[in-house]
């Protein structure tokens, strides 16, 4: 996978949320990945880890809760930098300006975003690349390029409820890997029209063309999303599965690899060139 490079070509990576669950891995995965050196791993301001070390695979990463790249030419793009964020929504919102101060390609993984955040976000990438996905592995990203046609095919009196499952401590819901089926499936229509999240009393049957979203929380479950349709006399389920957190991670970094040569832009895993 990974070609013979000489030292200017290795991607000097950031990693915000550097402590926590997806953090970790990418760090992890970096440790065994030939085209990026970590350059920073960030954790939250206030976090008292600031300062100590963490063990990944033999090495040991230094946490930090700044960071300051070299500074370039304000119109030039920071050569082969880039930094992925693993953290919240406001975590995100800490680190843009940084970004694009430094014009440092940003690859967003934080989920939970309200709209005035994501329009920051989509003005910021006016000046940097960006690529936003709640969703990085390999299978969701084929799946949601195949959802608007699968749907043309069931025709349009098909009943569609999606169902997702996370860990207990997740924060937000539903899941952003639930908007991103939503949109894909609403394509150009308002995808936040006639949406129901669970169900609950007299409810009444349901209306056409109403789209369900229920958000269970269990254990450590690392993300599951199943997406029901029902048409007359039959049922269908696309489910996908992540076993493990390593697929998010080494689809942020093929992202970052991918976006450290793009011009500014806001992109989205459908952007991304698909495994050969
Ligand atoms: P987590 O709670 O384990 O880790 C988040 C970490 O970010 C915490 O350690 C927190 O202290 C830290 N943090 C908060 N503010 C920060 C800041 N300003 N700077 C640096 N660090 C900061 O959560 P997680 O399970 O690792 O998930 C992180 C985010 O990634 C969530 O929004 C989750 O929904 C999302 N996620 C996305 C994908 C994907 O493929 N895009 C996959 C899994 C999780």
């Amino acid at each position: 996978m990974h070609d013979i490079m000489n030292s200017h070509d290795v991607i000097q990576l950031v990693v915000a949320g550097a402590a926590g669950r997806m953090g970790r891995c990418v760090l992890e995965a970096v440790a065994i990945d030939s085209r990026f050196e970590i350059a920073a791993a960030l954790v939250a301001q206030n976090d008292s880890r600031a300062g100590t070390e963490i063990e990944v695979g033999h090495r040991r990463v230094r946490l930090a809760n700044h960071w300051t790249p070299h500074k370039q030419s304000t119109s030039t793009q920071h050569p082969m930098t880039a930094l992925i964020d693993f953290t919240v929504a406001v975590g995100t919102m800490h680190w843009l300006p940084v970004c694009e101060e430094f014009r440092v390609p940003m690859v967003i993984g934080s989920t939970g975003h309200d709209e005035s955040q994501v329009a920051k976000i989509r003005r910021a990438a006016e000046y940097i690349p960006i690529l936003m996905a709640a969703n990085f592995s390999t299978g969701l990203r084929v799946l949601l390029r195949l959802l608007p046609q699968f749907l043309r095919g069931l025709g349009t009196d098909t009943d569609i409820e999606i169902v997702e499952t996370h860990h207990r401590r997740k924060i937000d819901a539903p899941s952003g890997t639930a908007r991103e089926i939503l949109k894909s499936l609403r394509g150009n229509s308002d995808e936040n029209a006639d949406i129901i999240h669970g169900r609950h009393g007299a409810t009444g049957p349901r209306n056409a063309g109403q789209i369900g979203i229920h958000s269970v929380r269990l254990g450590d479950a690392v993300g599951t999303h199943a997406i029901h349709f029902g048409l007359k006399g039959e049922t269908i389920t696309v489910r996908h599965t992540a076993q493990s957190r390593e697929a998010f991670a080494v689809g942020a970094l093929d992202a970052a690899a991918w976006l450290v040569h793009q011009p500014p832009g806001f992109y989205t895993t459908i952007d991304l060139p698909l495994p050969e």
